[in-house]
């Protein structure tokens, strides 16, 4: 029975190459369909789940033949992710499957979630598909993605994936116990179980495995992003069977407690970008917003600037109050087309399928 305090509405968990991958370069099939289990165990309880699986490097690299556990240059890397992430996509489709759930795979580079309009299609997509009881499969699209537009680590990749999906948690499984206070080979080291928002932590303080990319400072970035938006971040070790439960029922580990801050995430989403249009809104739609909900098109009475999907814009009140500031779905022209409109109207307006907000409760903050 795991502790239900620890039970998260979302989940996303992170499992490294380390985990995945034994030393012949075969998938630990067994293993991981223990994971699976706890999965199909947590689904049934309500809690949503998105995978971010590293291993594609190290499986691929062994099927072509490569050396360095496929590292060796840029060119290994991408051909190695591109063999193995095949493998890693037929895995989880049948162990999802053996337990009646879908795997939705999404590959994705830094760039997809760096740019908002991107973000928001990413975003959207994994509400959709956790709506439709999927299980999105995540890792990053190694063989396409250059070095600049590379994460280059899952870990970071977890933490972001965890905002734009509106995560409550981040836990990334791995070969290690969590962040010690001093390098754990040199013996007499205590395991940290919790790292205050802005906490000083050495990043050196681990090993790395050798076999993915991330080890402790890309773990400890990771935990940094994730606390400053609002999301708590585990590292916990993943090596024993149905490591999910284990950890729900143990909680050990190293977390990164979330900022405080309501609405953290989405403060962190709008931050200090600068508003490029605003929207008027009658009072229909502002008794909406104060309850929570999104901006739909019917109650906006008027619209100005010059913005693009995915800028930030002020939504105002009639009299000219700001009421809230959030993420926008449309263009200032496709807005201008729809505003005041209900949406089976709109697909003509607009010449394709509304989206189902003008702006999301997730993409919104109110002043
Ligand atoms: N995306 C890499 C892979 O699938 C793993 C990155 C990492 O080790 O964190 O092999």
């Amino acid at each position: 029975m795991p502790n239900l305090e620890l039970l998260p509405a979302r989940l996303v968990l992170k499992l490294g190459s380390a985990l995945l991958v034994d030393t012949a370069g075969e998938v630990r099939r067994d293993w991981l369909a223990t994971l699976i289990d706890d999965i199909a165990d947590l689904r049934a309880r309500g809690t949503e789940v998105i995978i971010v699986s590293s291993g594609a490097i190290a499986l691929g690299s062994r099927r072509l033949g490569l050396t360095d556990g496929g590292r060796g240059s840029l060119d290994d890397a991408q051909a190695s992710a591109a063999a193995g992430q095949i493998v890693l996509s037929g895995l989880y489709a049948d162990l999802l499957s053996a337990r009646k759930l879908t795997a939705a795979q999404i590959l994705v580079t830094l760039d997809d979630l760096a740019d908002r309009r991107r973000y928001l299609n990413a975003s959207a997509t994994f509400a959709r598909l956790l709506a439709l009881g999927a299980v999105p499969v995540v890792n990053e699209n190694d063989s396409t993605a250059t070095a600049e537009i590379r994460f280059g680590d899952n870990d970071r990749l977890a933490a972001r994936v965890g905002q734009a999906a509106g995560a409550d948690k981040v836990l990334l499984l791995s070969n290690v116990a969590g962040i010690y206070d001093r390098d754990p080979a040199l013996g007499g080291a205590t395991l940290i179980n919790q790292v205050a928002p802005d906490a000083q932590i050495a990043a050196e303080l681990g090993p790395s495995s050798g076999l993915g990319s991330g080890g402790m400072a890309a773990k400890v970035e990771a935990g940094r992003i994730a606390a400053a938006s609002g999301i708590a971040l585990t590292i916990a070790d993943g090596r024993v069977q149905h490591p999910l439960s284990t950890w729900l029922q143990r909680g050990t580990g190293t977390t990164f407690l979330p900022s405080p801050a309501p609405g953290a995430r989405k403060a962190w989403l709008i931050g200090h970008l600068d508003a490029r249009g605003t929207l008027s809104i009658d009072d229909g739609a502002r008794a909406a917003l104060c309850e929570g909900g999104s901006l739909l098109a019917a109650g906006i009475k008027g619209v100005s600037g010059s913005f693009s999907r995915g800028d930030a814009v002020e939504v105002h009140d009639l009299d000219g109050a700001l009421l809230a500031r959030g993420l926008i779905a449309y263009s200032a022209d496709e807005m201008r087309k729809i505003a005041g409109t209900r949406s089976d109207a709109q697909g003509d307006l607009l010449g394709y399928a509304p989206r189902a907000a003008v702006v999301h409760r997730n993409d919104l903050v109110l002043i």
